[in-house]
C-alpha cells in the first residue's frame, strides 16, 4: 500500500463541450477518512470520482498524494481500488479467482496471494461461496466480491460509485453497515459517491455536497444535516418545506398568506429582502396556533406523513405520531431554532 497522509484535489475541473461538469473542486482527504460525494443526478459526482481514478483527464487543476502529483499518472499507477454499481466481476472466474486476480497481476508471490485472498473473502463473509461463479451468487454477494476484490490489493484509496444502488432495500442497509465495518477494520481511505442523503450521512466522516459541478458545502454529517449553508443543500437534506417570503424584522412574512414565522437566519438577511423559510416535516410542531386541514395522509409505520393546508392556502408537509386522516384539523407551530431563513437569491 502506498502510505500517505493527505490526498489533495486542487481546483479540479472537468469540462464537456464548454460546460463544467465539475468546476474547481478543492478538497483535502486525510488518511483513514470516509468522504461521501453527494448531490442530485448530474451534479458531477461521477465526474469527480473518474477524475480521481484517472479514467477522465482533468481540464484544469491538479491532484496530489502528499507531494506526488497524481493527475498525470495513468489509473493503474495511482494504486486506487474501485467498486462500481455494476460489479464488473469476471463471469467465468470463481469468487476466489476474481478476488486474487489483482494480486496475480501485481506479481504477489503465490502463497501470500492465497493467504490475502482468503483473508479478504473471510472479511466479506463469503467463505462458503469461494468456489462459485458470480452468476451463482445473489446481488449482495456479488457486491461483496467486488468489495473484496477492491480491498485485497490494499489500495491507498478506495473509490465507490453508488455501489449499493442495484440492491434491494434490506440488502442496502446490510451492505451499508458492512462497508463501514470494512472501512474501519482495514483503516481504508474511502471516497463514496451517492445521491442518497441517508446513505451519505450514515457512512461518511465528511460530506461534500455538489450542485451543477460546484461544491455547496463540505462538513460533517451533523453540520450538513443541521446547518445547511443554503437552500439547495437544505432542500437536499430533507427540508421539504421551502416557503418563499420576505424578511420583516425578526420575522418572515410568507408570500400570499397572512402567516408570519420566526426562524434562524443563515447568511445576511436584510429587512424586506426576499427569503426562503425552510423546515423539515418532522420539525413542524402540531401544538402551535396556525390552523390547517389534513389533505393527504400517508401511513409510514410509526408515523403519518401528511400534507396539510392552511385557510389561506399555504401547503406544508408534516409528520405526526397521531393517526390523522384527511379532513382532520391540526394546529401548526414552527420552533424558531428549527426554522432556517435563507436569502432567496443565494446560489
Ligand atoms: P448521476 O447521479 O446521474 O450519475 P452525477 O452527479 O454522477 O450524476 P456526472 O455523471 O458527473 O453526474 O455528470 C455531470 C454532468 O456532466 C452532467 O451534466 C452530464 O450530462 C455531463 N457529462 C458527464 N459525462 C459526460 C460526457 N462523457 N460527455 C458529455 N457530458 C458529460
Amino acid at each position: 500500500m502506498t502510505r500517505f497522509e493527505r490526498l489533495r484535489l486542487d481546483g479540479v475541473t472537468r469540462r464537456f463541450g464548454g460546460v463544467d461538469a465539475l468546476a474547481g473542486l478543492s478538497l483535502e482527504i486525510r488518511r483513514g477518512e470516509f468522504i461521501a460525494l453527494l448531490g442530485p443526478s448530474g451534479c458531477g459526482k461521477s465526474t469527480a470520482l473518474n477524475c480521481l481514478a484517472g479514467l477522465l483527464p482533468l481540464s484544469s487543476g491538479s491532484i496530489w498524494r502528499d507531494d506526488t502529483r497524481l493527475d498525470t499518472l495513468p489509473p493503474e499507477k495511482r494504486g486506487f481500488g474501485m467498486v462500481f454499481q455494476n460489479y464488473a466481476l469476471f463471469p467465468h472466474m470463481s469468487v476466489q479467482k476474481n478476488v486474487s486476480f489483482g494480486l496475480q497481476m501485481r506479481g504477489v508471490p503465490r502463497a501470500e496471494a492465497r493467504r490475502r485472498t482468503a483473508d479478504a473473502i473471510r472479511l466479506v463473509h463469503l467463505e462458503e461461496h469461494a468456489r462459485k461463479l458470480p452468476g451463482q451468487l445473489s446481488g449482495g454477494q456479488q457486491q461483496r466480491v467486488a468489495i473484496a476484490r477492491a480491498v485485497v490489493v490494499e489500495p491507498s484509496l478506495v473509490l465507490m460509485d453508488e455501489p449499493l444502488s442495484n440492491l434491494d432495500a434490506k440488502l442496502r442497509l446490510e451492505m451499508r453497515t458492512e462497508i463501514r465495518r470494512l472501512h474501519q477494520a482495514l483503516g481504508l481511505t474511502t471516497v463514496y459517491v451517492t445521491h442518497d442523503q441517508e446513505e451519505a450521512l450514515s457512512l461518511a466522516d465528511r460530506l461534500v455536497v455538489l450542485r451543477d459541478g460546484r461544491v455547496q458545502q463540505i462538513g460533517s454529517p451533523e453540520e450538513v444535516h443541521t446547518r445547511p449553508v443554503n437552500r439547495h443543500v437544505a432542500d437536499f437534506m430533507g427540508y421539504r418545506n421551502l416557503l418563499p417570503g420576505s424578511a420583516d424584522g425578526a420575522y418572515t412574512k410568507i408570500n400570499n398568506t397572512g402567516v408570519r414565522v420566526k426562524g434562524t437566519p443563515i447568511g445576511s438577511v436584510s429587512d424586506g429582502s426576499p427569503v426562503v423559510a425552510a423546515i423539515r416535516p418532522e420539525d413542524v410542531s402540531l401544538t402551535g396556533d396556525l390552523e390547517a386541514t389534513v389533505e393527504v395522509a400517508e401511513y409510514q409505520g410509526r408515523e403519518i406523513a401528511a400534507e396539510v393546508r392552511t385557510d389561506d392556502g399555504l401547503v406544508l408537509h408534516v409528520r405526526t405520531g397521531q393517526r390523522h386522516a384527511p379532513g382532520d384539523k391540526v394546529r401548526l407551530g414552527f420552533p424558531p431554532d428549527r426554522l432556517l431563513i435563507f436569502p432567496a437569491d443565494a446560489s
